[in-house]
């Protein structure tokens, strides 16, 4: 496999950019190497500098959820920018946007639209604060919700811990206002609210765990969320940003009937292009400015051509049989990787959610940070590598899902598990 020419750039990048990366997981830190540079995507395939071509399985971290350069999605793009690509005024895609999603999720009767995953948590959290005039927040370790100052919080040991912060930067002072609490541990979460309850403005929660690798919520865990935070009112906030549009049309929300108060979305609705958005309860979003003080503002914000890609994606993710198709080669990649892995005698947990996949190499089911952290990352990073090398992109890291898209086909799925077999076996 060549890599001189991402070598090279990356040696380049960084003499002007801090780590040669605009987002840190992506300098392979974690499984060692030098990134590779992506020069163009197409369908499932990525190809790099080098002019090495990959099955992906990253997706852009989740966003291609139709494969790359969708055809329709790239029309969209070129015809709407021809028109000017951003006016600062309001637009007719955005109003359609903002109908569709509305429409798929029917917990989200407003909704703003914004420039990152990141500008959706920290705006609905504020949103959250200023409703209930409570100041304290409640998310789980592990969970990620971008990278706003009070949600740069993990936990320490032990069942909770006033929140740290994992940042420097970040003042103690507003992270003492997080509390972080165990994926999946409710009885945690009633003791916390039982003793904070008057403090706390929102749970903000993952539906589905996504970023300690994919940890799917326990049975009854977010429908106790709901009527925990109801009791005490509380506002539950689901953060979609991974899960939107991904895991159901109507996000995991709607496949685990569990009905939030605002929800974070990012990714899957911008097809690729920056945009983030929240939403929700019609009396909760009439705060925001200027239909109530709680002020938030976006040069870009729905940025026509943003908006545009996002539209013609949810367009064709509303088509018939395409979550079932998805479903179908997910299933067979995640249970071809757990055989391959048993074939091969080592240890590994797969869990998966519909097109979301977390592959880890431990002997325990992981149900929370705590049991994900007991992986192997060593191992991952061989069998990142190995894999790499038989032509297939995982995530650079063992906390990372790994998402397929409607381009992934069954041949794809098969080459994929080809691989993974020898590379599994070499892991032993
Ligand atoms: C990616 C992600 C974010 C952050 O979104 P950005 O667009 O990267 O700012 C927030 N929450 C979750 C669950 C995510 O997966």
């Amino acid at each position: 496999m060549k890599t001189s020419q991402s070598v090279q750039l990356f040696r380049r990048a960084q003499r002007f950019i801090p780590g040669g990366v605009n987002s840190p997981v992506r300098a392979f830190r974690s499984v060692g190497g030098t990134p590779l540079a992506m020069k163009k995507a197409k369908g499932v395939y990525v190809s790099d500098v080098d002019g090495n071509r990959y099955i992906d399985y990253v997706l852009s971290w989740g966003p291609m959820i139709l494969g790359h350069a969708h055809p329709i999605v790239l029309e969209a793009i070129i015809e709407t920018a021809k028109n000017g690509t951003s006016f600062g005024t309001p637009s007719r895609q955005e109003v359609e946007l903002a109908e569709l999603v509305t429409r798929m999720m029917p917990s989200v009767q407003r909704v703003r639209l914004v420039n990152s995953g990141t500008e959706a948590t920290m705006s609905a959290i504020r949103l959250a604060r200023a409703y209930t005039r409570r100041d304290t927040i409640l998310k789980f370790e592990g969970c990620y919700h971008g990278h706003a100052d009070h949600l740069l919080v993990k936990a320490g040991s032990g069942v909770a811990t006033l929140g740290m912060p994992d940042s420097p930067g970040v003042p103690k002072t507003f992270a003492g206002h997080t509390l972080t609490v165990r994926y999946n541990d409710i009885t945690s979460v009633e003791r916390l609210v039982k003793k904070h309850g008057k403090k706390l403005a929102c749970i903000i929660v993952e539906p589905i765990a996504g970023n300690m690798g994919v940890v799917p919520p326990h049975p009854e865990f977010l429908l106790a969320l709901r009527h925990l935070t109801q009791k005490h009112g509380i506002l539950l906030i689901f953060d979609e940003v991974m899960t939107g549009f991904r895991v159901h049309p109507g996000g995991a929300q709607t496949l685990f009937k569990v009905k939030p108060d605002l929800t974070c979305l990012g990714k899957v609705i911008g097809g690729g292009l920056p945009i983030g958005a929240y939403g929700g309860r019609k009396d909760i979003m009439e705060l925001i400015a200027p239909a109530g003080p709680v002020y938030q503002a976006g040069t870009l914000s729905g940025n026509p051509v943003a908006v545009a890609a996002g539209i013609e994606t949810l367009k064709l993710l509303n088509k018939p049989g395409v979550y079932e198709a998805m479903e179908k080669t997910s299933k067979k990649l995640a249970e071809g990787l757990g055989e391959a892995a048993k074939q091969a005698k080592v240890s590994y947990y797969q869990s998966r959610v519909g097109s979301m996949l977390g592959g880890f190499f431990t002997k325990r089911p992981v149900t929370d940070y705590v049991s994900a952290k007991k992986s192997d990352t060593k191992r991952y990073a061989k069998f990142f590598h190995g894999m790499l090398k038989q032509g297939v992109y995982f995530a650079p890291s063992q906390f990372e899902a790994a998402f397929l898209s409607t381009a992934h086909s069954t041949a794809h799925i098969n080459k994929t598990l080809v691989a993974a077999e020898k590379v599994m076996k070499a892991l032993r």
